[in-house]
């Protein structure tokens, strides 16, 4: 039998694909369905499981494809349960992070949303100076059965509670864009109804500004939802920031995101990473409130998150300040909710350390479920010097 690792993801088929497949094997198309009804609405962990496939063809089929790469190495919760970082180890062994969101009904009686933050890369080549998955260089792409696997995973783990994902964010490690070919087809098992079945309207893609990649998304034909990291209106601040984004201005990154909004008629949100004494003047502010305004887009505003490297969250009186001006200058803003801080799972806080790596060495490590405060530390065991990721 082909080794785990030399084997395709399940997760990574689009329906047509496992099809032809199974052609391949000697099997009715019709088999097609039942594979992809035991994979993602039961979440079967193997072909074993799926009792309703011959037993011949559940051997071929296991001996054709991998059902199961993400390994889940360490779960830990914040506080109010609300927030939930996995560390996911793929078939190889490369160690991702994936988060679970979750936000209470907007209404009585209503279901909470349950949001799933993938990773597109293990680590990241943008190098962006607040962020720390950016200070740990980049060390692969992800597949696009690698990238499926975390919403499934999710989805498993929320099943058992009679509860489901209802969004994807694809604001994990990595830039997706840089990604580009697993992240579309990642976005198309994920929206099939034969698969994962998720509403595109439902995903939001995030990008620190690849404009190629801005344009070529915008015509896939696809509903998803875009997020640009802005971070700085203007370009000698943004360098600073986002050193990566040298050959692109702010001003092409912007006629990108107009140009996105108009072919996708997608509302573009611009992530913005505030930042005491870098980014948060009442100047800097209406610079960007001049740069948005008028665009219909909307602007999201982040107060960077509390970790070491010497970029500070600005006090709240600042944060709002500077939401004031854009507010009055017409601009669609809100100041997100950072979920998860204490555990190094909000936005911006995503890193694989070195103890995380320790976790994967030869030999099972226990998955710990509601961890208690200390047992949440291992993942930050080591002091980090790396400043903290926002997206
Ligand atoms: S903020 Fe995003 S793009 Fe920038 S280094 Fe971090 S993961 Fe990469």
């Amino acid at each position: 039998m082909t080794a785990p690792q030399e084997r395709e993801s399940l997760y990574g088929l689009l329906p047509g694909e496992l099809e032809t497949l199974l052609a391949e094997l000697g099997a009715p198309r019709y088999r097609a369905d039942q594979v992809l009804h035991a994979a993602y609405r039961e979440f079967a962990e193997s072909f074993e499981a799926m009792r309703q496939l011959p037993a011949g063809l559940r051997t071929a089929l296991a001996g054709r494809l991998d059902l199961s790469p993400a390994r889940e190495v360490r779960r830990v919760a914040s506080d109010d349960g609300l927030t939930t970082k996995l560390l996911l180890a793929m078939a190889d062994g490369t160690l991702i992070e994936t988060v679970l969101m979750q936000y209470p009904p907007s209404k009585p009686g209503g279901r909470r949303r349950s949001t799933v933050c993938v990773s597109t890369q293990a680590g990241c080549a943008m190098g962006c100076v607040f962020c720390a998955t950016g200070q740990m260089g980049f060390e692969r792409n992800l597949a696009a059965g690698e990238i499926v696997a975390q919403a499934v995973h999710v989805g498993r783990l929320l099943r058992e509670r009679g509860e489901h994902v209802t969004n994807i964010v694809f604001m994990g490690m990595g830039e997706p864009l840089a990604n580009y070919a697993a992240t579309v087809k990642a976005v198309r098992i994920l929206t099939d109804p034969r698969c994962f079945g998720l509403g595109q309207r439902h995903i939001t893609i995030s990008t620190v500004g690849v404009i190629r990649g801005i344009d070529r998304l915008a015509g896939e034909g696809l509903q998803v939802g875009l997020a640009v990291s802005l971070h700085a209106p203007n370009d000698a601040l943004r360098r600073r920031l986002v050193p990566t984004a040298g050959p692109h201005s702010v001003r092409e990154i912007m006629a990108a995101a107009k140009r996105y909004f108009e072919r996708t008629g997608r509302r573009v949100t611009f992530e913005y990473a505030l930042i005491a004494g870098e980014n948060d003047s009442d100047e800097t502010a209406g610079e960007l409130a001049r740069l948005v305004r008028g665009t219909g887009a909307h602007v999201n505003l982040i107060p960077v998150n509390p970790t070491a490297g010497g970029f500070r969250r600005p006090a709240r009186q600042r944060v709002l300040a500077f939401e004031r001006i854009l507010r009055e200058a017409g601009v669609n803003c809100t100041v997100r909710v950072e979920k998860g801080a204490e555990i190094s799972a909000a936005c911006g806080q995503l890193r694989t350390d070195e103890a995380g790596r320790a976790l994967i060495a030869p030999g099972e490590i226990p998955v710990r479920e509601g961890a208690s405060a200390p047992a949440r530390g291992l993942l930050r065991r080591r002091p980090s010097p790396a400043p903290s990721r926002s997206r």
